[in-house]
């Protein structure tokens, strides 16, 4: 909501009491009643939830339920997603490169689940490294990162592990599951609003629970996650949400049940 312009606070302190001086003389003042503050419209929508949670509720676009990367493209040249399915899980291919989807976004809730592989090896960045781009508005890793890492018994620096957003917040609490545990984020994203002349209005904020387990607050952003240097914005409107094929040589993370609702200035379905 904005705020209400005055012109002159003044004039209207007098005005207020002027009005409410005549109010007091000429009506018969009627106690107050509940229905006074009842409101009825507008009437929110019906969504029916998933059986569990976790599940996807009856308005979520389906990202990924374990058939296939339909819904998703390589991040370098728009061509298929070259990540690989089996047994109802999404595994990353390092040399495909990052993947996002084909739908963009704008604010939304999101569900994602993911599991480092048992036999993980490797220390610190170089341990089960991936990362939600929470909106893509660019290539390689360009945007903004949700950290993705093998955080369980594996220093590294703190906005840098896992749940962090990516050298910026550090999250609230470590909630990391051990390798070959399924994990899950939710992720509630405000994306960032802009300008016509591409200064920022409204920075993007998010809020994330790691296993259910609340780890960003609200977080206010000031600007794009960097792997080098300070972050800043660049305009942009609703942008893909990416997953992140990291470089370093441990074996590769899976994914599965990733749903996403929209909230406001998405683009319609493909
Ligand atoms: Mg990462």
């Amino acid at each position: 909501m904005g705020h209400m312009m005055i012109a002159h606070p003044l004039s209207a302190a007098l005005l207020l009491a002027t009005t409410l001086t005549f109010a007091a003389a000429s009506v018969t003042a009627q106690p107050a009643r509940p229905a006074d503050t009842e409101v009825h419209t507008p009437v929110p929508a019906i969504v029916t939830p998933g059986s569990r949670d976790g599940d996807p509720p009856s308005d979520a676009v389906i990202l990924f339920d374990g058939r296939d990367l339909s819904q998703w493209v390589t991040t370098r040249d728009k061509s298929a997603a070259g990540w690989t399915v089996a047994d109802g899980v999404l595994t990353v291919k390092k040399s495909a490169g990052n993947i996002e989807t084909k739908q963009t976004f704008g604010s939304y809730q999101l569900h994602l689940e993911w599991k480092v592989p048992v036999d993980i090896t490797g220390t610190g960045q170089g341990r089960g490294n991936s990362g939600l781009f929470m909106a893509s508005p660019g290539t390689g890793d360009a945007g903004y990162e949700l950290q993705i890492l093998d955080s369980y018994e594996n220093a590294t620096y703190v906005n840098g592990q896992a749940a962090s957003i990516y050298k910026q917040s550090i999250p609230l609490v470590n909630a990391s599951r051990k390798p070959g545990e399924w994990q899950s984020y939710d992720v509630i994203w405000s994306a960032p609003t802009f300008n016509a002349d591409g200064t920022l209005r409204d920075a993007a904020r998010v809020s994330v629970l790691h296993n259910g387990v609340l780890v960003q607050n609200n977080y206010i952003l000031p600007g794009e996650t960097r792997y080098i240097g300070t972050p800043a914005y660049r305009a942009h409107g609703p942008s893909p949400i990416k997953l992140q094929a990291h470089g370093d040589p441990s074996a590769p993370l899976s994914f599965r049940n990733i749903w996403v609702r929209p909230l406001a200035g998405s683009s319609p379905a493909p």
